[in-house]
């Protein structure tokens, strides 16, 4: 593997750095605008995923006849460094522009593509994802909310759990039931519901750290157009696996570049703030712990590169992306610890940044699919272990 960059990739860091420099607002430079957007968040990440859009900066590794740069996977690594690194406010649609918009470019019928990417790469459309339900989870096919055909339309009655940015969002990708007589995996179907649809109420979950990320979704008798399934009716596990593929690959840059940007955070924080008469950064237990949280992160980005050059050598995404899973929860974790350490007894005020980060922390061992899962993955996939 080679690690140094080509002559494109340094044009493409550029090309982009300047753009930041030129359209990332002062006020918002050097601002996480981390957590639940909210009010005024909300708003200014609203505007500023407008931005990025306009410059023509979303969904930059979709091929160009989607609208994207058709950026290779380490461009989208430099633009993700470069975005984290000029202190930009954390990317908005996520879901969308990560994992449902190249799920709609593999499966979508040419009139859903037309319809669902442009609003996506202008960053007018936030999508979140419906799949978890109070009793599936981990055990996903066992889901419960059904989609019943109505004429052209579908109709779908239950509920959805912990679907991250409901509350703002515009559309949801969504599993429901649609033949309940198939064996599990073979009755569901994958739905592209917009979230304005009368019979839909979101709950917002109010979380220990005071945000509320994620939401229940309940849904009434919410009609949707029978064009507003992805892929074949019934076929929808198929279309949620490929989904889900992206999402340990393509989110762990981001997770990255985020974890990248706020050791250097915490770095500084070490040097410039001084308790009882010492630099932070001159305590050796402090040091020590910057050290370890550093190789944390760059072994993760070690990993990282190493799965993106399989990808870029045309390797599907095989079990190992399981192994970046656990990457994220050591790294994460590792950081939000010494995060609240760094902090003092002050880091442990209700409501602050440092105790909402350690709590957010420890739902990296939960969503994305559990570290237990993971290691059931690993142990049967890679090692050859005997199913659990
Ligand atoms: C911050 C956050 C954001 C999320 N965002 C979304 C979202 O946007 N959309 C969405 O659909 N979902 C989302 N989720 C839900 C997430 O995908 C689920 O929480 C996850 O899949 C686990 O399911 P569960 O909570 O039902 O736990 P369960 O599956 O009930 O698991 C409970 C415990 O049992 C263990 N376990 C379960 N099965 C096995 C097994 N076979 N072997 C060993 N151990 C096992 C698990 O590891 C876990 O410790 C989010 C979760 C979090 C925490």
């Amino acid at each position: 593997m080679d690690l140094s960059l080509s002559p494109s990739e340094e044009a493409f860091r550029r090309e982009f750095a300047a753009w930041l420099r030129a359209n990332l607002p002062d006020e918002w430079r050097g601002r996480r605008l981390r957590g639940a957007p909210e009010g005024p968040v909300l708003v200014a990440r609203r505007s500023w995923e407008r931005t990025l859009g306009a410059g023509g900066w979303l969904g930059v590794s979709w091929p160009a006849a989607y609208g994207g740069r058709g950026a290779t996977a380490m461009e989208h690594v430099i633009y993700l460094e470069e975005l984290f690194g000029a202190g930009a406010p954390d990317p908005l649609n996520t879901l969308g522009l990560n994992l449902v918009g190249p799920t709609i470019i593999e499966a979508g019928t040419d009139e859903q593509k037309q319809r669902f990417l442009r609003p996506m790469l202008r960053g007018e459309a936030v999508w979140c994802q419906g799949f978890s339900e109070p009793d599936a989870g981990s055990d996903l096919a066992g889901l419960q909310t059904r989609a019943d055909r109505d004429g052209d339309d579908w109709v779908v009655n239950g509920q959805k759990i912990w679907s991250s940015g409901a509350q703002y969002s515009d559309w949801c990708a969504l599993l429901a039931r649609t033949d309940q007589d198939a064996p599990k995996h073979k009755g569901i179907s994958f739905l592209l519901v917009d979230m304005r649809s009368p019979g839909i109420t979101v709950r917002p979950i109010r979380q220990i750290s005071g945000d509320s990320e994620f939401n229940e979704i309940y849904f009434d008798n919410v009609r949707v157009p029978g064009d507003q399934i992805l892929g074949e009716v019934n076929g929808g596990w198929l279309v949620a696996n490929r989904m889900l593929a992206y999402e340990r690959g393509v989110i762990t840059m981001e997770m990255l570049a985020g974890y990248q940007r706020l050791w250097e955070e915490l770095r500084d924080y070490a040097r410039a703030t001084r308790r009882d008469g010492a630099a932070l950064i001159d305590d050796a237990s402090v040091r020590d712990r910057l050290v370890r949280t550093y190789v944390d992160v760059q072994l993760m980005r070690l990993a990282n590169l190493r799965l993106i050059t399989r990808y870029m050598r045309g390797a599907p995404p095989g079990a190992e992306t399981s192994y970046m899973k656990l990457y994220w929860v050591t790294t994460e974790q590792g950081l939000a610890d010494l995060s609240l350490s760094l902090a003092g007894p002050a880091g442990l005020a209700m409501g602050g940044e440092r105790l909402r980060l350690y709590f957010m922390s420890r739902a990296a061992s939960i969503y994305g699919g559990t570290e237990d899962i993971q290691r059931n993955i690993i142990a049967e996939r890679v090692f050859g272990l005997p199913r659990g």
